[in-house]
């Protein structure tokens, strides 16, 4: 017994009718009955990337195997422009870099034998510990300078990341159109 919720993309000539058949079709197909049966069209906006139409979906949802269908804009065959693949070579080398500097700043890198838990007091054998954390109350057991540190490595990447995005809306007219379709089937 398990509970499917699915979402297929369809070309963007599809009519809500063909996409309709197709869903219940899989629903008839692979569930026990209870299940999507009718699609509905919740806007007619097509949202700028497949993430926006997914963020869309889960607001709108009614939560009773709600069938909904949104179009948005598809970049897969639009190459990367220049200044994407930069922002990707940077992304790689921050990412690298947060690597390393994790694993130089492990506390199995400490020189002392005994690591103390600054939370629960604890003293704790350095050749026994797995991981950063300590075993009695799961607090990390690094420098607050160092998670700090960590931190800011993935905040540089989400700017990045958000560069991309923006960059991504200004090659709206190479992208396609296409429905992203939410379904839902108990099986
Ligand atoms: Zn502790």
């Amino acid at each position: 017994m398990g509970h499917a919720v699915m979402h297929n993309t369809y070309p963007a000539t599809w009519t809500l009718k063909q996409i309709t058949d197709d869903v219940c079709e899989t629903v008839r197909r692979n569930g026990d009955h209870y299940g999507t049966d009718r699609v509905r069209i919740s806007t007619e906006k097509v949202f700028d990337t497949y993430d926006d139409a997914m963020a869309h979906i889960e607001r709108v949802d009614r939560h009773d195997y709600d069938g909904i269908a949104v179009k948005y804009l598809d970049f897969e065959g639009v190459e990367d422009s220049k200044k994407i693949k930069e922002y990707r070579v940077k992304i790689a080398e921050l990412v690298k870099k947060k690597d390393e500097y994790i694993k130089a700043h492990s506390v199995h890198k400490q020189k002392a034998a005994f690591i103390g838990c600054q939370t629960c007091g604890s003293k704790l054998n350095k050749e026994r510990l797995r991981g950063e954390r300590c075993p009695l109350c799961g607090t990390d057991l690094r420098a607050s300078s160092t998670l700090d540190r960590i931190n800011s490595f993935d905040a540089r990447v989400k700017e990045i990341d958000k560069k991309i995005t923006q960059e991504r809306r200004e090659q709206k007219s190479k992208a396609k159109v296409r429905w992203l379709v939410k379904y839902e089937y108990h099986c």
